[in-house]
């Protein structure tokens, strides 16, 4: 017997697929089909988490009678969005061939017009839009990813790294000439966006990052300050992280020119509150069941949500598969240093806290949207009005699920 997963948006196909190849000895499992027959007639009409939760243990169910016997048919077919870990795992034992369909918004839009099953057009469409644009985001959202570090300085041997230091400057350098310092870049522990690097990540990033430059915020300073990296390695710091696990971190050793120390003034006067980096990283997947993580959820069939437990283990977006590295460099506070500034900074992040906190009530798409606010008031430090703008919209979305 074989057991065949079938993978796709809804009308990509996969229906159709697999009724040209069962027989009569064969069985389906259709979770679309299953969704809607469970609930009131018109489609998803209906509350999606009771049918969606039924149809999961139904699916659940069949596996355990393939797994058992109890039931032989020549071919089984699992018909579902996405072949997440959690129903790999599960089928673990059973010979599975995976078929993923690859039609496009327009051919799968098509088909809905057709589909004398799906009444309900309306919400189809929105449900098919949704599927390829999470899919778009999440492959644009791959191409260049910045993570914000607090500021974590230490000191480097200009005497004993010369001859390390010289493989990357132009000329040959003296230890007089050069400034050295250690820096933190990222580490394996859970970050403002519940994301994190996993070990395998730190020890492909490193290598990534030799060569590559750090700069002042771009805004402060307009002048070429730039130290480059001539070391970097993942570092036992001998603490845990938030989950327990031995705290490693990215340490990079850079140099710069001994007369133009600007960065390290900039550092030592405090007005340097944060390193970050730019990576390029081929997956984010969901800490509980390995499917791909949106912003503020998974796009597995249980849809875990960030910062949520399940069983006792903490929901998190695992970075993994480093593909590229980029510049770091040094954010200064978001306004010229002075009392005050950095008060009103904190209060936004508190707003931003509290905006996160409780989000219960606003529907995982709507929370999609929020995130992205949010995200936005992190990313242009230098625009603070564009930022409380961010923030008041994101604000906008929660009030209007919080009646
Ligand atoms: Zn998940």
């Amino acid at each position: 017997m074989i057991v065949h997963v079938v993978e796709g948006a809804p009308c990509s196909g996969k229906t159709s697929f697999v009724e040209n190849k069962m027989t009569q000895q064969d069985i389906v499992y259709d979770y679309d089909k299953l969704v809607t027959a469970l609930g009131k007639r018109g489609g998803h009409t209906v509350d999606k988490h009771i049918s969606h939760s039924v149809a999961l243990k139904i699916r659940q169910q069949i596996i355990d009678m393939l797994k058992r016997g109890w039931v032989s048919p020549d071919n089984a077919y699992i018909i579902t969005r996405s072949a997440t870990k959690a129903l790999k795992d599960s089928l673990e034992g059973l010979t599975v061939e995976y078929h993923k369909m690859e039609a496009t918004l327009e051919e799968c839009l098509a088909r809905l017009a057709l589909d004398n099953d799906r009444p309900d057009k309306e919400a189809w469409t929105e449900i098919i839009t949704a599927y390829f644009e999470e899919n778009d985001k999440e492959d644009k959202k791959m191409d260049k990813l910045e993570k914000f570090k607090s500021l974590s300085i230490g000191k480097a041997d200009a005497e004993k790294d010369i001859d390390l230091i010289n493989k990357y400057s132009v000329e040959p350098l003296t230890p007089e000439e050069v400034y050295c310092f250690s820096v933190v870049l990222c580490d394996n522990d859970i970050d403002r966006d519940t994301e994190r690097f996993v070990d395998e990540s730190l020890d492909a990033l490193a290598p990534l990052f030799l060569g590559k430059t750090g700069i002042c915020d771009h805004r402060w300073n307009a002048r070429e300050q730039k130290a480059r990296i001539y070391r970097c390695e993942v570092e036992d710091t001998g603490k845990k992280n938030k989950l327990g696990e031995p705290l490693k971190v990215l340490r990079a050793c850079a140099y710069m020119l001994a007369s133009q120390t600007e960065i390290v003034d900039a550092i030592k006067a405090g007005i340097m509150k944060e390193v970050s980096v730019g990576v390029s990283m081929g997956a984010c997947t969901c800490s509980i069941c390995g499917a791909k993580m949106g912003w503020s959820g998974c796009r597995g069939e249980e849809e875990h949500e960030k910062g949520k437990k399940y069983d006792g283990k903490l929901c998190i977006g695992e970075l993994k598969d480093a593909k590229d590295a980029y510049e770091f460099s040094f954010v200064a506070v978001p306004a010229q240093p002075g009392a005050g500034v950095t008060k009103s900074l904190e209060s936004l992040s508190e707003q931003v806290e509290d905006v996160k906190a409780n989000l219960d009530s606003v529907p995982l798409e709507s929370r999609d949207a929020l995130m992205l606010e949010l995200q936005k008031y992190k990313e242009s430090d230098e625009d603070r009005k564009k930022r409380e703008k961010s923030v008041a919209k994101a604000k906008e979305i929660k009030e209007k699920y919080q009646k």
